[in-house]
């Protein structure tokens, strides 16, 4: 059975019923511009049952959890950084900054990163 959460942003992004800027969607995933992009490509990759992150995903889930990879390769080709290069990036929880409770793969490219990712902001756990 579907699972679907009605206060959930990306369960209604992956039912349709508010407007995101698709590029890529299957029966088990769904791709879409991020508001709010950090790179010339900024892509979400989310499946279209609601989970609410990675530490959420049941041994049953493995057919989501393949599909949301394979579909990284489908919108870097389409957003042209299959060959310069992209990451992906699953933020899970507080610490990682989390902020919407829908399992999402940030897919970022078009520049070159830098790493390891902590953008000059060296926080303790727990601390702001
Ligand atoms: P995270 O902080 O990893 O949970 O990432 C959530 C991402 O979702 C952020 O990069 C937001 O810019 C993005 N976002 C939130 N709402 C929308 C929306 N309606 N359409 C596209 N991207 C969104
Ligand atoms: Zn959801």
């Amino acid at each position: 059975m579907t699972r679907y959460e009605p206060e959930c942003i990306f369960c209604k992004i992956a039912a349709g019923h508010i407007p995101a800027s698709l590029i890529y969607k299957n029966d088990h995933v769904a791709a879409f511009h991020d508001l709010n992009p950090v790179a010339p490509v900024h892509v979400l990759i989310i499946p279209l049952e609601h989970i609410a992150s990675l530490s959420e995903l049941k041994d049953g889930d493995s057919e989501i959890a393949a599909q949301i990879l394979l579909a990284a390769r489908v919108v870097a080709e389409k957003t042209g950084v299959l060959e310069s290069g992209y990451r992906l990036v699953f933020n899970n929880g507080e610490d990682a900054l989390q902020s919407v409770g829908h399992i999402h793969a940030h897919l970022i490219g078009g520049k070159t990163m830098g790493w390891p990712p902590f953008a000059g902001r060296e926080v303790a756990h727990g601390e702001e």
